[in-house]
């Protein structure tokens, strides 16, 4: 077994990138290692659809033992900026990657204007005098070959003494562009003499300041920037399959050897929620949600303050895996991966959000009880205990408790008994009522013999609730979030309205004053929680403060009651 070479197949092939990147390890296709990277425009934060880019890229160069760079495809000067460079890298680190190189577009644009001087010297590039309009008119159409420009055979001097004073900064934003000399009839759009340079004289680059004038157009810059770092496979979504022409035709030209190939997938989208960064701007812009960082927001920085950790989107992005074609993935199988997530690893807690006061006539006042709690269930490979208050009185939640309760509702109603979790049986003897008609009190009795782990703890009842003591219980505010849209596709709106109008009104409920046990108060800001019978929740780490409790809900449980209540 000593001499065995690593088998090229070890890691599983599970989709179709995987297999060619295998195949590209065992044919020594590219004489090296397989090299991805992630290249995000900074000029937004990254979502969900990044995290799939994410998994994937750095995944490959994981599982194949090759490399990920994160590089920043900043070639517009007026939407990029430093802030989203930072927020893009404290992203990537906390999905749990590290990547190889850190590398920025904007530092290749001398080599790239070398480039381009010797497709110009070579004939294979020209300066144009019309306008973006007018080359756009020109371009034809998918059925109509274009026009060429009139100044589309000006020899290689002419156009090289132009690209220089473009550079030089002579000339006015618009006067000229550099163009590739291909084809105006070719069959792909794309090929009918692509631009590559623009000058944007007066343009701030985060990065190059004012000193740069000829910026590269995504076309250009993007490819040679992959083949520049020694890229091997180039992974991008489906809507670039048409750009693939003018990336193998920029590589070779460029006279790379051995350079790296674009492999299209299908780009991410979720249901009831919006995967542009295009559209998540203006959510923030236009004050519909409080950031980049709202919890309602796919945003990685949004799922993170929501409390979402970096294993459940990377289970998520396994379990949709890649493939050739779009498709819409629903939201509850992202829920899922969350629930399955936390269900593992955070303790559980009682907390109330809705609280009507308990009080049990037959307990003696002023007397307190420690009650053991545990704080994982029993199938879940984790354990611990902690005690919490038991007094006279008490809060369970408004939904517990019904007047004239339905067949099967086995919680707690007039005349009948329920189990307080950790604690006693109770009985309902009374209910005490506003002059409005609303409950204000529960008067309850209590039996002494079941407390959980007596001797009498095993008589039956059907229902156990939640439930805090009164006078001990920590105030705080609950955020209840909901999908951030009302539809599935928040794009398929009548005509004349935008993504907007699906927004979702009840997407935030604030609960002010909802009712947790006091252990919570030792810990950190940050920490995750399952309210028992409830959800999942953390404390917010902007809003939360000393004397001050925030909770997030990050996803609720699934509640069979409602499905009762469905059947029923
Ligand atoms: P957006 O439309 O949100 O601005 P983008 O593609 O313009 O997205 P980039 O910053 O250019 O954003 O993307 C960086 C990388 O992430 C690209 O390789 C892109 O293909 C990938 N990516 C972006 N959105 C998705 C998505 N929804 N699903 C999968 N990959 C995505
Ligand atoms: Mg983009």
């Amino acid at each position: 077994m000593a001499d065995q070479t690593p088998a090229p197949e070890t890691p599983r092939a599970r989709d179709f990138i995987r297999e060619l990147v295998a195949d590209d390890v065992a044919t020594g296709r590219f004489g090296r290692a397989p090299a991805t990277r992630f290249p995000p425009e900074p000029n937004g934060f990254l979502h969900m659809g990044h995290a799939k880019s994410i998994c994937l890229n750095f995944g490959i160069a994981r599982e194949f033992g090759g490399t990920c760079n994160l590089r920043f495809d900043d070639t517009n000067p007026f939407t990029e900026d430093a802030k989203y460079v930072e927020a893009i890298k404290r992203d990537v680190a906390w999905l749990g990657f590290t990547w190889d190189g850190e590398f920025y577009a904007s530092d290749y644009f001398e080599r790239l204007y070398e480039i381009a001087e010797g497709l110009v010297t070579r004939g294979k590039a020209y300066v144009d005098d019309q306008t973006e309009e007018q080359i756009r008119t020109n371009r034809g159409t998918v059925t109509s070959p274009g026009t060429p420009s009139p100044w589309r055979d000006r020899t290689p001097a002419e156009n090289l003494d132009l690209l220089r004073r473009m550079k030089a900064g002579e000339f006015e934003d618009g006067a000229r562009v550099l163009r590739a000399r291909i084809d105006m009839a070719h069959p792909n759009m794309v090929m009918r003499d692509p631009l590559l340079l623009r000058i944007r004289r007066g343009a701030h680059h985060y990065r190059r300041g004012t000193s740069w004038q000829v910026f590269p157009l995504y076309d250009f810059a993007h490819g040679l920037s992959d083949a520049i770092e020694g890229i091997t496979r180039s992974l991008c979504t489906l809507e670039f399959k048409d750009n693939r022409e003018i990336y193998d035709w920029l590589v070779r030209e460029a006279g790379f050897a051995s350079p790296p190939t674009q492999i299209e997938f299908a780009r991410l989208e979720l249901d009831y929620t919006v995967l542009s960064k295009r559209k998540l701007l203006r959510l923030v812009n236009e004050g519909h949600v409080a950031g980049w960082d709202d919890p309602r927001m796919p945003t990685i920085a949004g799922l993170r303050r929501r409390g979402v950790r970096p294993e459940a989107i990377r289970t998520f992005a396994e379990t949709i895996g890649v493939a050739r074609k779009d498709a819409r993935v629903e939201i509850a199988i992202f829920e899922h991966a969350v629930r399955d997530d936390l269900n593992m690893e955070v303790p559980r807690r009682l907390a109330v959000l809705n609280p009507v006061k308990v009080v049990l006539t037959n307990y003696p006042e002023g007397q307190v009880e420690q009650l053991e709690a545990q704080d994982y269930p029993h199938d879940v490979p984790r354990t611990g205990t902690r005690t919490i208050p038991f007094s006279r009185e008490l809060y369970i939640d408004r939904d517990d408790f019904l007047e004239d309760p339905p067949k099967k509702f086995f919680r707690l109603s007039p005349g009948n008994e329920v189990r307080l979790r950790f604690g006693y049986i109770i009985r309902c003897e009374e209910v005490v009522k506003d002059a409005a008609g609303r409950i204000v009190e529960l008067r309850c009795t209590y039996d002494p013999e079941t407390r959980s782990g007596g001797a009498n703890s095993d008589r039956k009842v059907k229902g156990t609730i939640h439930w805090v003591s009164a006078p001990h219980a920590l105030s705080c505010e609950v955020r209840l979030y909901d999908r951030l849209f009302r539809q599935p596709d928040p794009d398929d709106v009548p005509e004349g309205q935008d993504f907007l109008a699906a927004l979702n009104p009840e997407s935030l409920v604030v609960i002010a004053d909802a009712k947790v046990e006091p252990t919570v108060a030792a810990d950190p800001v940050g920490t995750r929680y399952q309210f028992e019978r409830t959800g999942y929740f953390m404390t917010d780490v902007v809003d939360s403060a000393p004397g001050r409790l925030v909770f997030n809900r990050i996803v609720g449980l699934r509640d069979s009651w409602a499905k009762e209540l469905k059947k029923g």
